[in-house]
This record gives structure tokens, sequence and C-alpha cells, in this order.
């Protein structure tokens, strides 16, 4: 962050050749430290127009730091689609004009052949790659970086950024190791952690669940966003109260991130014969927002909306509150059908599969949705039926049910997010006497696991 604000001008053009992009690790990054294998991007947000900060999992961070990089910065604009090799015996710039256009996955899968090609298969399954998708390409405003086959740096439009500079990926493998300085007394540490983990009932939960806990347990409370944050529950939700119910239908397999062993990461398959695939997710956040805040309670269409955002490169968090914004507006009748070509209600997954593949594309109706929620409410003289905080759209947490994380997402220096806001209602804390001193705290408390670059 300190980089951001000493080399950028706040007034650059966040599309712009003078805005910077930022992949930075953490000081526990391929450490083995549990939680510590994340790295995060910074950057002016295209979105917002404020700071971006998105954190990810998986391997990239780690094997950034095997090849002897704590960061990186991306500066300028390449005249060509390009893609970044970054290995232990050096940085390349190669050509990327045959992977324009592609999804994620398959941008993986066609560099994973190249490496494999090049150098070898070992070389090639060691390789992390972050990549962007076709709404990176198109500048879409809250596009974003995915990683690792369905991990995503999601929000504040970060893979705008990596398109408007023409990087359509970057893969990371090292051959070195992180020092540490007292490697005895770091591995205690960590056993220590580990052994105090093995009692803890929420770790267990994490690992067993996931995020897959919370849909169910929010709609039960009041707090669960549906219909455009017009309610705090949706009766269709009501079978995810069995968080078993999701896992038994959808999961494929438990995923961790580097050296963590809580395994937290569920990769779900796609009831749909044009989709053949897997894809990690989704989350609370992706089910509430493209679920229940869009009017849908089916969840092989929430899996296929979250799939269609990972492959294309969007953050679903802000797809969802952009698509369930753009319902509202249509079915309080501001939005005309003219406009959208097709009927946008609540629930209707038709509109909504094809609404986000033009948003990618930037096409027809979803030319206006790729500048997020805000320009759509704006334009159609209704800005109080967006949902967000700095044109971001709210995540999965409905402040009605929860007042103290209403005055997290408006104060949160990134605009309304998810992970710039604790859940208070889970040790009591709803007296409104103290939400200015318990948003203070939190943040000050998020701000340190920020930096640290850790999961939480
Ligand atoms: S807790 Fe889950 S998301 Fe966090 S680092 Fe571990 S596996 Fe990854």
């Amino acid at each position: 962050m300190k980089i951001l604000f000493d080399e950028i001008d706040p007034r650059a053009e966040a599309l712009g050749v003078e805005n910077k992009l930022i992949f930075a690790t953490g000081p526990l990054t391929g450490t083995g430290a549990p939680a510590g294998g994340r790295f995060i991007v910074v950057s002016k947000s295209p979105l917002t127009g404020a700071i971006a900060n998105s954190c990810c999992g998986g391997y990239f961070g780690a094997q950034l730091k095997f090849a002897g990089y704590d960061l990186l910065i991306i500066e300028g604009k390449a005249p060509e689609p390009v893609y970044l090799s970054i290995r232990s015996d050096g940085v390349a710039i190669k050509p990327a004009g045959h992977l324009w256009g592609k999804w994620t996955t398959e941008t993986e899968t066609l560099l994973k052949a190249e490496i494999k090609q090049e150098f070898d298969i070992w070389e090639a399954s060691d390789t992390s790659i972050v990549s962007i998708g076709p709404a990176g390409e198109n500048r879409v405003r809250f596009a974003c970086v995915m990683a690792d086959g369905g991990r995503a740096v999601g929000r504040s439009g970060v893979g705008a950024v990596m398109g408007s500079k023409n990087l359509k990926a970057i893969t990371a493998s090292g051959r070195g190791e992180v020092a540490i300085a007292d490697s005895e007394g770091f591995k205690k540490a960590v056993m220590d952690f580990l052994e105090e983990g093995r009692e803890n009932k929420e770790l267990e939960k994490r690992r067993m669940w996931g995020t897959w806990s919370l849909p169910g347990r929010a709609n039960k409370t009041g707090t669960q966003a549906a219909l455009n944050f017009q309610s705090g529950y949706f009766k269709p939700f009501e079978v995810f109260e069995d968080p078993a119910f999701i896992r038994d239908n959808i999961r494929v397999r438990d995923e961790a991130c580097f050296g963590c062993p809580f395994a937290c990461s569920k990769r779900s398959r796609i009831k749909d014969p044009d989709y053949p695939g897997t894809t990690k997710g989704p989350e609370h956040e992706t089910m509430a927002l493209v679920g229940s805040n869009c009017g849908v309670g089916d969840l092989d269409d929430i899996c296929r909306v979250n799939y269609l955002c990972n492959e294309l490169g969007m953050d679903t968090i802000t797809t969802g509150a952009t698509i369930s914004c753009a319902m509202e507006l249509f079915e309080s009748g501001y939005l005309p059908e003219k406009d959208t070509g097709y009927p946008l209600n609540f629930g209707n997954t038709a509109s909504m599969f094809q609404l986000v593949k033009e948003t990618s594309r930037r096409q027809g109706f979803g030319d206006l949705l790729a500048d997020g929620g805000y320009a759509v409410a704006e334009k159609y003289g209704h800005a109080e039926l967006f949902m967000g905080v700095k044109k971001q759209g709210m995540p999965a947490w409905h402040p009605q049910g929860i007042e103290v994380i209403g005055l997290q997402y408006a104060t949160s220096n990134v605009g309304a997010c998810h992970t710039k806001a604790t859940l208070p209602m889970y040790d009591g804390r709803r007296n409104p006497a103290h939400h200015v001193e318990w948003t203070k705290q939190d943040q000050d408390a998020l701000a340190v696991v920020d930096s640290s670059i850790l999961c939480w």
C-alpha cells in the first residue's frame, strides 16, 4: 500500500498507463505458516477510484518467493498481449496473442502445456499461474485476477487493470526457499498453533464446510442479502441450514492453499453439459450475491453462474450486486425491457446467464453493467437502488441484521468488502453505543492481518 501511495498520483486514470499493479507477498508467504501462503494485489481501482487491495490463496505467492521475489510492480502497458514468466533463473515477457480471449482455465491449461514442452512435466506441475479472462481484457470494472484453477483476487477490478496493461497472465515457479532466522523457534510456534487448532471447534467447522455453513446461518438470523438487500431472508435458502445439503450435492474435493492444514476450499462440479468441468466455490459470498440477492435459490444455477464468473474472470460479488440492482430497477419499472432485450426479473436465471456473458464482452446491455451497479442505477435515475459503498457492491451480510457491519462497510478504505469487516453478531456485540469503538478495533486488527497477508 505504501508503494501505491508513494508511486501513483491519486488523480491517475485507473485504466491508464500511469496506474500500477502490485503483486505482493507477506513475511510468512512460503514459510509453511498455516494460512500464510497468500499474496495480495494492490492498485488504484477502476470501480471505486479508491485503493484496490485484494488478497488470494493458492500457490502463486509461495512460488513467487521461491523464485526470489517479494513483490512485483507492473508498470506501463505492453503494445501487444503478453504474459510474464517468472522463474528462479530469470524473468521473461512472452507473447500472449494466442491466449487473448481464452477463459481462465483454458489459459492455465495452454500455458502449462507450453511449459511442459519447453521444460518438463515437473516444471509445469510446480508452476502457479494467475490470469485474466475476457472480462479483464474488456476492462470490465469489476474483473478479477484468477489463480490456480478457480481462486480469485476478487474485488475492486484488479483484473481490469491487468487487462489495461495487455498482461494476460503471470507464471511463477521457483527452486529457492524462504530463509527463517530462527527456524527451530518458528517450527515450534507452528506446531503449538496446530496443537491448539486441534481443539478449536470453529477451525474444525471451517475445514469441514469451508464457508458452506454460513448461508443457512445467515438466513436463519435475517442477515442474508436477498433481493437486492430488500430482505435479510430468502425462503429457498432454508435447505442450506444443513450445510451437508451443499456438500453432498456439489463437492468434488477439498483443497488447501500452500502450507495450510485447514484445506477449507471446496471444489465443486457444474451440472451443465455446456460447461463440463469443476471450479472452486461457490463461497458464501457468491451464494448470497448471485443467489439469494438475485432471487436465485437453485444450487445448480448458483454453481453455473459461479463457474461462468470464474472462467470469464469477474468478481462474483460485484457481478451479483450489479445484476440484482438491475433486477430491482427492472421490477420497479425504471429499467425498460427494450434496453435489456429480455425480462430481468428476480430469479430469471436464463437472463442472468446471458447477461453475465454479455457483461464480460461489454455487449448489449452488458456494456453498461460492466461499469458496475452504481453506473446502472444512476443512469436510470435511481442511485438509491445501488446497495454499496464507494460504488462497490455490498457483500453477503445484510447490515439490517448486523448494524455494526454497515458502519464497517461505510468506513472501509476500499468500499464495501467482506474482507474488511468482521462478523460481530457471533460474539454478542450488538449494542449500538459501541459500534464506533468496535469498528475501529476491528479495522485496526484487519489492517494487521492484511499487512501480514494472512487468511482469516
Ligand atoms: S484457511 Fe483455507 S483459504 Fe485460508 S489459507 Fe488455509 S486453505 Fe487457504
